[in-house]
C-alpha cells in the first residue's frame, strides 16, 4: 500500500535539523546515473561469477532444469525456514495450473538464529513436520511424502538433494553448519522420529519464486525476494554457464536451461560502486560476518531499521536531537526492526502522533514534532534507497539475459508489506531505462507479486525432479 499522502509542512523545521535532514538526503539519495552504474558493474559481477574463476556474486546452478509445464500434480511437503517462522505447508498440485494449500507456521523460538547446537535447529523442524502431520494426516500416511525444502541461504548444490551451506545470512550464525551439507542433517532429524518423509529437494526461495509464478504465468523472467535478505534466481542456458563445463551429466546438453540462484546479496563485496555512508560501514563492522552481503546489508529488511537507528544515535551524539532523554533503548542494536521505518512511513505526516507512540511507548524517547519530522523523512530516505538498489539485480539480469520485456515475481516482507516499496522500486526501474511511460502499468518490466514460492515452488521443483529422475536422467 501507499504510504499516506504528506500534509503538514518541513517549513516549519529549524535550520539546523534541517541542514541535517539536506545532508541525509544527499548521502542516501540515489540518482538515476548512480543507479545506471551500479547495474553496469553488476553485470560484469553476475557474468565473473559464472565463470570458471568465479567472483563476488556465487551464481550458484539450481539443478532445475526445466520449466513446469503446468500439468505436474499430486502431494507433496515444504517446508521454508525463514527468518522468524518456520512454514510447513501440503501442496496438491492439480495437474491444471492450479494447486491447493494446506499450511501451519511455528515462530522460532529466539535462541534458535543463534544457538550453539545445530541439532536443535534440525529436530525443531521435525517436531514441526511431526505435528503437522498428525493433523493432516491422523490415519497416517502410506508410503513416503516427498518432500521441498526451502532454505533461503547460499548453499552449493552439485545436485538438487544437497546443500552445502556456504556461509550464514541475516543474523542467522550456528556453529558446525557452515561448508557442511545441510540435507542429511535434517534428513537424520526426520529419521529419529520415524517421519514418513524424503527430502527429495533442496531449494532458495527465489528458486522457488521463479519457478511457482511460472506455473501459472509464462511472462515470468526472474524470482525475486525483497525480505529481510534480498536475491534473486533466473533461468539461464547452460553453454552460458562456464563454471559448469566437463560438470554436466551426460543427458544434458548446453542449450538445456538451469535455474541459476544468483545470491546478489554479496554483489559489491569489494566497495567499488555502491553509494556506502559511514552508517553502511557500522552496519558491516558490527554484523557476525563483516566484509559479505554488502548490497544486501544496504537494501533487506534485516537492517533498515538498523540503519535507521544507528544515524538517530548519530545526530544525538552530535548535539541534533534527543536532548536529555534516556537513550538506553535506542542504544539496543537491532532494537528497531523494519516495522520501525514501516510503521513510521505509514503515519499521516501532520503530527506524526503514532511515531511520538513508538518512540515514547516502545523506545522510551520523548520527541519533538521537528525531530519526528526528521526521522520520518529519514525513513523514506532509507525505504527509499532500499527500493532504487534493490531494482538494479533485476535490471542486471534482464541486460544480461536481452529481456525487454518481462515479469518478475517478486515476495518477502518489505515487497508485500513496507509501504511505497512497490511504487519506489517501479521508478527505480523507470529511472534506469529512461523510460518516458507514465503509468507503471504501462512499464516493459513488471514486478508482480509472486505465487508461493517456497510453497507451490518448492513442490513444483520436487515434482520436475521426481519426474527427471523417473526418466532416468540425472
Ligand atoms: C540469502 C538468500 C536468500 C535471500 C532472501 C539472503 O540472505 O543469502 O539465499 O534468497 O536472503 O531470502
Ligand atoms: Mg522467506
Amino acid at each position: 500500500k501507499k504510504p499516506p499522502a504528506r500534509k503538514g509542512s518541513m517549513a516549519d523545521i529549524p535550520k539546523d535539523l534541517m541542514e541535517q535532514i539536506h545532508g541525509l538526503e544527499v548521502i542516501f539519495g540515489v540518482q538515476p546515473e548512480k543507479l545506471r552504474a551500479v547495474v553496469k558493474h553488476f553485470i560484469t559481477e553476475l557474468n565473473k561469477g559464472l565463470s570458471k574463476k568465479g567472483g563476488n556474486i556465487p551464481m550458484i546452478p539450481g539443478w532445475v532444469m526445466e520449466y513446469p509445464t503446468g500439468k505436474e500434480s499430486g502431494d507433496y511437503l515444504a517446508i521454508d525456514l525463514g527468518g522468524t517462522n518456520l512454514r510447513v505447508v501440503l501442496i496438491k498440485l492439480g495437474g491444471d495450473r492450479t494447486f491447493d494449500a494446506t499450511q501451519s507456521k511455528y515462530k522460532l523460538p529466539d535462541a534458535m538464529r543463534t544457538t550453539q547446537n545445530h541439532e536443535e535447529l534440525w529436530g525443531f523442524i521435525a517436531e514441526c513436520l511431526d505435528a503437522f502431520l498428525k493433523e493432516q494426516f491422523p490415519e497416517g500416511v502410506t508410503g513416503k511424502l516427498p518432500l521441498g525444502f526451502t532454505f533461503s541461504y547460499p548453499c552449493s548444490q552439485s545436485k538438487i538433494t544437497e546443500g552445502i551451506l556456504q556461509r550464514w545470512t541475516k543474523g542467522f550464525d550456528i556453529p558446525g553448519v557452515e561448508g557442511k551439507d545441510v540435507v542429511p542433517m535434517l534428513q537424520k532429524q526426520l529419521e529419529k522420529k520415524q517421519l514418513p518423509i524424503e527430502v527429495v529437494a533442496l531449494i532458495n526461495d527465489t528458486t522457488g519464486t521463479l519457478v511457482a509464478s511460472l506455473y501459472t504465468d509464462s511472462e515470468t523472467k526472474m524470482g525475486v525476494i525483497f525480505g529481510t535478505g534480498v536475491n534473486g534466481a533466473y533461468y539461464d542456458v547452460c553453454s552460458g554457464i562456464e563454471k559448469l563445463e566437463g560438470k554436466l551429466p551426460s543427458d544434458i546438453t548446453s542449450d538445456s536451461l538451469m535455474a541459476i540462484n544468483c545470491e546478489y546479496g554479496s554483489f559489491d563485496n569489494e566497495h567499488l560502486v555502491l553509494p556506502r555512508t559511514k552508517y553502511d560501514v557500522m552496519v558491516d563492522e558490527q554484523s557476525p560476518r563483516p566484509g559479505q552481503q554488502a548490497f544486501e546489508k544496504m537494501s533487506s529488511g534485516y537492517y533498515l531499521g538498523e540503519l535507521v537507528r544507528l544515524v538517530l544515535l548519530d545526530l544525538h551524539d552530535q548535539g541534533f536531537m534527543f536532548a536529555n532523554q534516556d537513550l538506553t533503548k535506542l542504544k539496543t542494536p537491532y532494537i528497531m526492526d523494519t516495522s520501525f521505518p514501516s510503521r513510521i512511513e505509514d503515519d499521516p505526516f501532520e503530527n506524526l502522533e503514532d511515531t511520538d507512540d513508538i518512540f515514547n511507548k516502545e523506545l522510551g524517547v520523548q520527541t519533538t514534532i521537528h525531530e519526528r519530522k526528521l526521522i520520518r523523512r529519514l525513513c523514506e530516505l532509507i525505504g527509499t534507497r532500499s527500493a532504487r538498489l534493490s531494482v538494479c539485480g533485476i535490471a542486471a539480469i534482464c541486460q544480461k539475459r536481452n529481456y525487454e520485456t518481462a515479469h518478475i515475481a517478486a515476495d518477502g516482507s518489505v515487497f508485500n508489506r513496507y509501504p511505497g516499496f512497490k511504487e519506489r522500486a517501479a521508478e527505480g526501474l523507470r529511472d534506469i531505462y529512461n523510460w518516458k511511460v507514465t503509468n507503471p502499468k504501462d512499464y516493459p518490466i513488471k514486478i508482480v507479486p509472486s505465487e508461493d514460492g517456497s510453497g507451490a515452488g518448492a513442490a513444483i521443483i520436487a515434482a520436475l525432479t521426481q519426474k527427471r529422475l523417473a526418466a532416468g536422467k540425472s
